[in-house]
């Protein structure tokens, strides 16, 4: 019998793993041979010269060698656990603590033969904090320049190191090159066989460089391949929903919004009514900053879908937005008689199996809903368009399965992280994207001041000064890990507010509170009778407060770039003075970095540009959730945007020679793009 292509082999049937270990090996992304051996090391320690404690010096980064002598579990004064060891190689002994692994005392104990590497310092002798281990329990350690795996469950380090070396020995003849000649050639990269080799098992640190820059390049290079292919698909096969409505419908709209349409909104929806109208398929991407007006444009969207007799369907993260997003477009499209439905996990469910049957039927054409038009149970009449507020918000499969509720409806999602165009042309490659710059109130001005928080009195009379002339504000605190100490924080700049301002003016909100208390609170806080809304991030997702002029953020450290600069546009949309204070005493480059920048640019394409250059990789909202890039080859796009723009280049190239990768000389790339990407 033929073994088929061998290396997506499940794991758990290669020798030595079994259904437990394939399990916590499924846990970190790897179910067949192939995504092991495409498993990237953490980092990689250099055990070639193993040290003498003895020898060691303060200072130094270094692998050695020992017996565990004495251990002892302690807590620190603030009740964090520490363990505690002494190791001895004969020639001398060192200290070792780890902080918060009290397991650690089953897993490093007394007598046990360990490696240790890590940075060595000095307090009373030498030590080591938190260094990396091993315990070696049988046979010579790994040696020479070792990878470091991610684990998770009963795998260790040795057990992965062993394994894909001999996976890799057994299997380097069947490691197929698939780029194309031309492009090894051109772009001096390794071999596929070597590049994996050289990851796992590297020689020295130069064929590390090497080997990760092959995989990242051809992560990037089958990425816009498939970009490339899905957009040939979607050009040639013309297999969306021709949409049908009036050359009059955008007449009709016009005349029934309570305002005109700024300039960019119109050319917006001017290119959807073309998407609409063609047989292929819309994937658009609508990015502007909060409060540039994009709901009107789902609404119009929606319009024109329901002229044609199809079913929209908006999908938004939170139930707050929901709701609002739900009166608004009620609004814009009740003139037109079409019946419009709000589905979210809160209402009762008496209601919600009504809201279902609607939409079932056909009653009901545009619904707008949370994570709660995901359920199985929710099936449409007639999907004719998805529209998706905040994508990253979502994962892949969500939208999928949004999608999968129509027949090849259109597509549009909708961001106010705005990300600057050569990376959203990496990620959403496949998409058309447009974007609003001007909101409908022209320029604002948002001042922006860094406080520290010893002059945080300062900033509260500030504020009075500002409440007291009749002007509404934000006081935001940090999202805090356990929620006890969040509370406990947003209760506390709470009570001091109170007693500043006076009771009954400030109010709280807090993402522990019920939907109807938030909803209250809100609408109090819209009619004016609240003056301050000490909150926790809950307001960024989306509660809309037209004239709010301040917002100060609490801790303002503890924000990434892009969240603060969200948070910012929750004041200003009324033309008055509006204000962001950051109160923080960062303790970072990187933090200062933030702060600066928020002071310094107020343009949110900018700001995504600088979040990236501060954080260097694609940690940036969005891209994290996208599942189809490895955070490495990100960091290589990024790294150089010339690279990135001649790597598309040659994809799409090929693709004109070869839309359907049919040639022979291309099948081994066809055959790898179809096992990363299935849906093409
Ligand atoms: P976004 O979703 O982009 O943050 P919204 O659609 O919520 O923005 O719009 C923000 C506010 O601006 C809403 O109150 C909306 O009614 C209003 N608005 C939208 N477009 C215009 C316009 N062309 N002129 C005046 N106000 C507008
Ligand atoms: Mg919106």
């Amino acid at each position: 019998m033929q073994e088929v292509n061998n290396l997506f082999n499940d794991i758990r049937y290669i020798k030595g793993v079994g259904p437990k270990r394939a399990l916590d090996f499924n846990r970190i992304g790897v179910s067949s041979l192939r995504d092991l051996f495409y498993l990237f090391p953490r980092r990689y320690e250099d055990r070639r010269i193993i040290k003498k404690i003895s020898e060691l010096k303060p200072g130094d980064r270094a692998a050695i060698r020992g017996e565990v002598r004495l251990t002892h579990l302690r807590r620190s004064r603030r009740n964090r656990p520490i363990y505690e060891a002494v190791v001895d190689d004969g020639s001398s002994s060192i200290h070792v603590s780890w902080f918060n692994q009290p397991y650690l005392k089953n897993v490093v104990k007394k007598g046990s033969d360990i490696i240790l590497y890590g940075k060595v310092n000095f307090y009373r002798g030498l030590r080591m904090n938190s260094p990396d281990y091993e315990i070696l329990t049988s046979g010579d350690p790994d040696m020479g320049i070792v990878a470091v795996y991610p684990l998770s469950g009963r795998l260790t380090q040795k057990f992965i190191r062993k394994l894909v070396r001999d996976q890799l020995e057994r299997y380097r003849g069947k490691i197929k090159e698939f780029m194309p000649d031309f492009i090894i050639k051109n772009y001096s990269i390794i071999s596929r066989v070597d590049a994996l080799i050289n990851l796992h098992l590297p020689q020295n640190i130069d064929t590390i460089e090497k080997a990760r820059y092959r995989l990242a390049f051809e992560d990037i290079f089958m990425i816009q391949l498939a970009i490339g292919m899905k957009r040939v698909k979607r050009k040639f096969l013309k297999q969306g929903i021709s949409h049908n409505f009036t050359p009059d419908t955008m007449l009709d709209f016009k005349n029934v919004l309570p305002f005109d349409l700024t300039e960019a909104q119109e050319r917006v929806l001017r290119r959807i009514e073309k998407d609409m109208l063609s047989q292929s398929s819309m994937n658009r991407l609508l990015q502007g900053e909060v409060g540039t007006g994009k709901t009107v444009v789902a609404a119009y969207a929606s319009l024109l879908g329901a002229s044609g007799g199809y079913q929209t369907a908006i999908m938004v993260p939170t139930e707050i937005l929901a709701q609002q997003q739900y009166i608004r477009i009620l609004e814009f499209l009740s003139p037109f008689n079409i019946e419009t439905g709000l589905l979210v996990g809160g209402l009762k469910k008496d209601s919600n199996r009504e809201i279902k049957r609607d939409i079932a039927v056909g009653e009901i054409s545009v619904v707008v809903g949370t994570h709660a038009l995901l359920q199985e149970d929710v099936k449409f009449n007639n999907l004719g368009l998805v529209i998706v507020d905040e994508q990253h918000k979502f994962g892949v499969q969500q939208r999928r399965i949004l999608k999968k509720k129509g027949s090849t409806p259109d597509y549009l999602t909708m961001t106010a992280t705005p990300i600057p165009r050569t990376l959203a042309l990496t990620i959403f490659g496949d998409m058309d994207i447009s974007t609003i710059r001007e909101t409908p109130f022209g320029e604002r001005k948002i001042n922006t001041y860094w406080v520290g928080t010893e002059r945080r009195r300062y900033v509260y009379g500030f504020l009075k000064e500002l409440v007291d002339s009749g002007a509404q504000g934000f006081m935001v605190c940090p999202r805090i890990e356990d929620s006890e100490d969040e509370l406990r924080n947003v209760e506390e700049v709470y009570r001091e507010l109170k007693s500043f301002l006076g009771p009954d003016r400030v109010a709280l909100l807090h993402g522990k509170m019920d939907g109807e208390d938030k909803k209250r609170i809100v609408d109090e806080f819209k009619k004016g009778e609240i003056s301050v809304l000490v909150s926790t991030v809950v307001i960024e997702a989306g509660i809309d407060v037209p004239d709010a002029s301040i917002i100060i953020i609490e801790d303002a450290d503890r924000f990434g770039l892009s969240q603060l600069h969200q948070l910012r546009g929750r004041v200003g949309r009324a033309s008055q003075n509006a204000y962001c204070i950051l109160l923080a005493d960062p303790k970072t480059d990187e933090a200062r970095r933030r702060l600066n920048a928020m002071v310094n640019i107020e343009d949110g394409f900018r700001i995504s540009e600088e979040d990236l250059k501060i954080r260097g990789s694609g940690e940036i909202l969005g891209i994290r959730q996208h599942g189809f890039i490895s955070t490495e080859s990100l960091q290589l796009a990024y790294q150089n945007l010339d690279l990135l723009e001649s790597i598309k280049g040659e994809a799409f190239e090929l693709l004109e020679r070869d839309p359907f990768l049919e040639d022979s000389a291309n099948r081994p790339l066809a055959e790898e793009l179809r096992s990363r990407f299935r849906f093409l």
